[in-house]
């Protein structure tokens, strides 16, 4: 062993021990020409080095660098000036010999916490990064979750089976990463965008309870916080109905709670229907760590079908943009109604971006003594501003907030809008954990370029019992497509579910179909003919005539959880490899050009428009 000790773990009470360590040299500071300092650094901490004349003499002819692989031999002394910072503070090494066993370059930045080098500096030189404390602490976390989940799931009579990378096309609504095949020329692999139809096939199998925390792939265009390759922790149950498995699942996260933060999650996980939350927040995975709640002005009647909304408070005034509106909707921001004029010009400015779309902002000031003052005074009277004032539950002192326009639109923009308030009041800390479910989601999504319905989950989620008639005996084309909310399949819902967590979807499954002649509705319902049901399914499709057990699942974005937990916007800081924003490994270089001679094995030419 080169080491008796690591560079954490030495204490006063080794006082006198004869240790060696080997590490990093993270420091080296001379003093005078008699005593040289050295931080020698290891996955563990920290340790000082002391380094006497004889020493420093020889390091004098032989310099360390940072980043030098040191080995040193030396005893346990107390310091007398002691670093309450670091757990190994009050102690040194006087070093009595010491070896280089690997010099180094002048490393690109600094191996600290507060390093100067900008990203894409430190993914270039990834193996550098990793030796700094905060990614290290991330790394650990995730090794913590993925110890918390595997312990869970292993308790519970999960057993951990693992399934192919190099497959045909699972659909989950990305684009397949194909991998050409040489054996089989001119054919093509697919790798798994989940392993969703393999986990169904060994519920088939009789492997009751499925797990693996494996990689997923998916070719998408990668939005802010997206990998090609990511992981999840993946489920599947047979026998069990949508409530054994959020109970199941809800267990799951508690107990990662509990193993990696310390974390009773003691009360009940809140519900919603994917109705109520789009409603209520305008989004289907709400941040319910603060309200805030939508007050819904106005809807179009195509839509929530169920819902009543408050036109009557707005109605009648001739104020042109609310009545042309399809959906008008206001939030109540706690106590900003002492907003400048300049601030909520910001705010309109802030709605009017681009991204947001909308063509402006209305408020209503609740002014602490009472009275209200608003951007649209000359058409509503102070009683009427109060009426919707009382409405979105506003308090004195609060700040309503009204955008008006198309449906989809606006409802994400009051949604955007909600979360942005939110974040400028401090609302969203990243010590408090809100877990959600939002239930009861629509089976199918409309497609507005390819005009057709397809999964929103994917399609082998199962319909409500009661709307499986809706499915099979209606026809999927849709006419108007300006009119397609009007078509029955857009009111069909899911026994699928989203676990949100502080308005992240931390994970989502469903219950799934498990008899042939429903998938194959399913199918024909997103537009497969027989042929090509066989050609992508046949395998599924064969198995359900075996004897599929009823059957249901989740799956847990991995990486995003415990970004979560380590209080990080970003996956890529919880990843040891990640790759940049256009999918590439800056250290690698990859994605590459490949040689001449594997094209030729291959038998593929490129032809590249
Ligand atoms: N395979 C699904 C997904 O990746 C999860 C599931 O339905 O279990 O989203």
């Amino acid at each position: 062993m080169y080491r008796t000790h690591t560079c954490g773990e030495l204490r006063v009470a080794q006082k006198g021990t004869e240790v060696t360590l080997a590490g990093w040299v993270q420091t080296v500071r001379k003093l005078g020409t008699a005593i040289t300092f050295v931080d020698l650094r290891d996955r563990y901490g920290i340790t000082q080095l002391l380094m006497g004349e004889d020493l420093t003499k020889q390091l004098d002819e032989n310099p360390l660098g940072r980043e030098f692989v040191l080995q040193a031999t030396g005893v346990v002394n107390e310091r007398s000036n002691k670093n309450p910072n670091i757990p190994t503070g009050e102690i040194e090494i006087t070093v009595t010999s010491f070896k280089i066993l690997n010099k180094s370059a002048v490393p690109p930045f600094t191996i600290q916490d507060d390093t100067d080098g900008g990203d894409d500096l430190r993914m270039k030189y990834r193996f550098l990064d990793l030796r700094r404390n905060a990614v290290k602490k991330n790394l650990e976390l995730r090794y913590a979750v993925n110890r918390a989940a595997r312990n869970y799931l292993h308790q519970n009579n999960f057993m951990d089976i693992e399934t192919p990378f190099l497959i045909k096309s699972t659909p989950e609504g990305a684009r397949d990463f194909v991998v050409p095949s040489r054996m089989n020329a001119g054919q093509f692999y697919a790798l798994p965008q989940s392993p969703q139809t393999f986990k169904q096939l060994l519920m088939v199998s009789g492997y009751d309870r499925y797990y693996q925390i494996v990689k997923c792939f998916r070719d998408e265009d990668l939005r802010a916080d997206r990998q090609p390759e990511f992981t999840q922790i993946d489920c599947e149950m047979a026998f069990v109905e949508q409530e054994d498995i959020l109970n199941m699942f809800e267990g799951m996260i508690k107990s990662i709670f509990k193993d990696v933060k310390g974390i009773d999650y003691t009360e009940k996980v809140q519900r919603m229907t994917w109705e109520d939350a789009m409603w209520n927040y305008g989004n289907d995975k709400p941040d319910i760590r603060f309200d805030m709640k939508v007050l819904n002005l106005k809807k179009p009647s195509t839509v929530y079908t169920d819902k009543q909304d408050n036109a009557t408070l707005i109605n009648g005034a001739d104020f042109k943009v609310f009545d042309e509106a399809e959906t008008v909707v206001a939030i109540a921001v706690p106590g900003c109604s002492e907003y400048s004029r300049k601030q909520t010009d910001e705010l309109t400015e802030w709605v009017k971006r681009p991204q947001i779309g909308m063509k402006g902002l209305v408020f209503i000031k609740v002014n602490a003594d009472g009275t209200y003052k608003s951007s649209v005074d000359k058409f509503y009277s102070e009683e009427k501003l109060k009426a919707i004032a009382d409405a979105a539950n506003a308090k004195a002192g609060d700040l309503i907030l009204i955008l008006a326009g198309a449906e989809e639109r606006t409802r994400k923009a009051i949604s955007d809008l909600r979360m942005e308030m939110a974040t400028r009041l401090g609302l969203r800390k990243d010590t408090e954990f809100k877990l959600l479910w939002v239930l009861d989601f629509p089976l199918f999504e409309y497609d507005e370029e390819g005009n057709r319905w397809v999964a929103r989950h994917h399609p082998f989620t199962s319909p409500k019992p009661t709307q499986i008639e809706t499915m099979i005996y209606n026809n999927p084309v849709i006419e108007n497509a300006a009119e397609y909310l009007k078509h029955p399949y857009a009111n069909i819902k899911a026994n699928a579910y989203d676990m949100v967590l502080n308005g992240n979807e931390i994970g989502g499954g469903s219950i799934r179909i498990f008899q042939r002649e429903l998938q194959e509705k399913m199918f024909a319902a997103l537009g497969m003919n027989e042929e090509e049901q066989l050609h992508k399914f046949g395998f599924l499709l064969g198995a359900f005539e075996y004897g599929a057990p009823p059957h249901g699942g989740i799956a847990f974005g991995f990486d995003r959880l415990c970004a979560i937990l380590g209080g990080s916007e970003s996956i890529r800081d919880f990843i040891a490899f990640p790759k940049n924003n256009s999918g590439r490994d800056v250290m690698l270089d990859a994605p590459a050009t490949i040689d001449e001679k594997q094209f030729e094995e291959l038998q593929i030419k490129l032809n590249l428009k």
